[in-house]
């Protein structure tokens, strides 16, 4: 028998985070704007369906940064990006029968910086081509040193009921070494107006492992974060991915917290948050118990999706906007990443879709077996197998790596019911992975598994 990995192995394994199956390294450009059209054409009428709109501008780039945005210093870029995707929701509703939404997410960059006049024509050009009467939820990512209260004005008229605030960190050293300083106060002042305006869902973005940060620094954050009383907070790790995200290079690596600090840093700022009330969701979130998320964790009905953990069930997710990512039950599809082709093809009247994934039997197996193994911490994927295959066995590839892991004491197995321990949870990507079978061919660099 093999001796157990220790938890700093096991954390710095490099896996993805899952918040698709197939993952976006499979990608590929045989889903193009042709075949992303009859996927969207042929949607029911009565089909619900989440918007996601991707704005790539942010004031000035943190060094920390994982997403695809860059700097925006003058409106007109702002400008000539409204106005493509104005155009943009006239072709995809052009493109698909469905009308209802049930979800609208904005996320970026920084989209409140396209400011409140912006934004309305935005909402109100959406409010014209589908049908917003059944909306369920409106959200936004706001960076909270670029609120001021016409903004949450504009905000709560477009009916926009939950804002996610970017705080990551409370501390002035760590704000200095991640080039983005934002004192508590500005925070607490914009969680303020947004209450103020009636948008009462507010969810604080927090981060670990960034660099100089130490464990007490995760606390404070935490416990300041939580005196706030967000109805919902995510915990994520800071992935130093230099060779993808170049400014990260800005950030010297040996200023930042090591594998063992890491899982620390993690536990301290859950155990945190736990004695504030918070309930565990999945890997990185928390809620409170009223908040219909941790109703959902409860349930067994909670999601994943590119934003990460979701309450969201609608049919299929459109994306507007360069490199926004959408699903249609066939599969994902990804607008162009660069705003001049994205541009192109939007001005040309087409979706500007040029690569993606079509998902097979098996792939909407596996996504699932990994969507409720991260959701619910636990899952029988030989009884999901049986549903979907009629064969209980058809996944025990994976069961070499979960025996591995159990040995390494991440995970139970029982026959085909696999559970997490209270130990192994941090390395739960890791049990995700052994379903994976891009991975095991070997494709793909990713962040560590912590
Ligand atoms: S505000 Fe957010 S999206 Fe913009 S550069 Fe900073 S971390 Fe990235």
């Amino acid at each position: 028998m093999s001796t157990p990995l220790s938890p700093l192995v096991l954390a710095e394994r490099s896996v993805p985070r899952y918040t698709s199956y197939p993952t976006a390294p499979q990608f590929t450009p045989t889903v193009d704007a042709t075949v992303a059209g009859r996927w969207l054409a042929g949607l029911a009428t009565d089909a619900a369906l989440s918007l996601y709109l991707h704005v790539p501008y942010c004031r000035s780039i943190c060094t920390y940064c994982g997403c695809h945005t860059k700097a925006a210093r003058r409106d007109d870029p702002l400008e000539a990006y409204t106005e493509t995707l104005l155009a943009e929701i006239d072709v995809v509703a052009r493109a698909t029968p469905a009308r209802r939404v049930t979800h609208i997410h904005w996320g970026g960059g920084t989209p409140s910086l396209l400011g409140p006049e912006r934004l309305t024509r935005l909402v109100n050009r959406i409010a014209e081509r589908f049908d917003l009467s059944a909306i369920i939820e409106h959200a936004i990512e706001l960076d909270p040193r670029t609120v001021d209260e016409p903004l949450v004005e504009a905000l709560a008229a477009c009916g926009v009921n939950r804002a996610s605030l970017g705080v990551q960190d409370m501390n002035a050293h760590v704000q200095e070494a991640i080039g983005r300083i934002q004192p508590f106060e500005v925070v607490a002042t914009c969680v303020g107006l947004l209450r103020k305006h009636g948008i009462a869902a507010v969810n604080l973005d927090l981060m670990y492992g960034l660099p100089k940060q130490s464990v007490e620094d995760v606390v404070r954050t935490a416990t300041l974060a939580a005196s706030l009383s967000p109805s919902r907070l995510a915990l994520f790790g800071y992935a130093h991915v230099p060779w993808f995200k170049t400014h990260q290079r800005l950030i010297d690596a040996a200023t930042l917290p090591g594998a063992g600090e890491r899982l620390e840093q993690a536990a301290a700022a859950t155990a945190a948050l736990v004695a504030e009330g918070y309930q565990v969701i999945g890997l990185d979130h928390f809620a409170r118990p009223d908040d219909p998320m941790a109703i959902a964790a409860r349930e067994g009905t909670l999601r994943r999706n590119f934003q990460g953990y979701t309450t969201d069930v609608a049919d299929a997710l459109i994306g507007l906007g360069a490199s926004s990512i959408g699903r249609a039950p066939e599969g994902f599809m990804q607008n162009a990443p660069d705003v001049g082709a994205w541009r192109r093809a939007v001005e040309a009247g087409q979706l500007s879709i040029v690569r993606g994934c079509a998902v097979s039997q098996d792939d909407v197996l596996r996504g699932g077996v990994i969507e409720r193994l991260m959701c619910d911490f636990a899952v029988d994927f030989g009884a999901l197998a049986a549903a979907a295959t009629g064969e209980s066995h058809a996944l025990d590839d994976a069961l070499p790596d979960l025996e591995g892991l159990q040995r390494d004491g991440v995970l139970e197995l029982d026959g085909r019911m696999l559970r997490l321990t209270d130990r192994g949870r941090p390395f739960m990507r890791l049990a995700a992975a052994a379903f994976d079978v891009y991975l095991r061919a070997g494709k793909g660099r990713h962040s560590v598994a912590v």
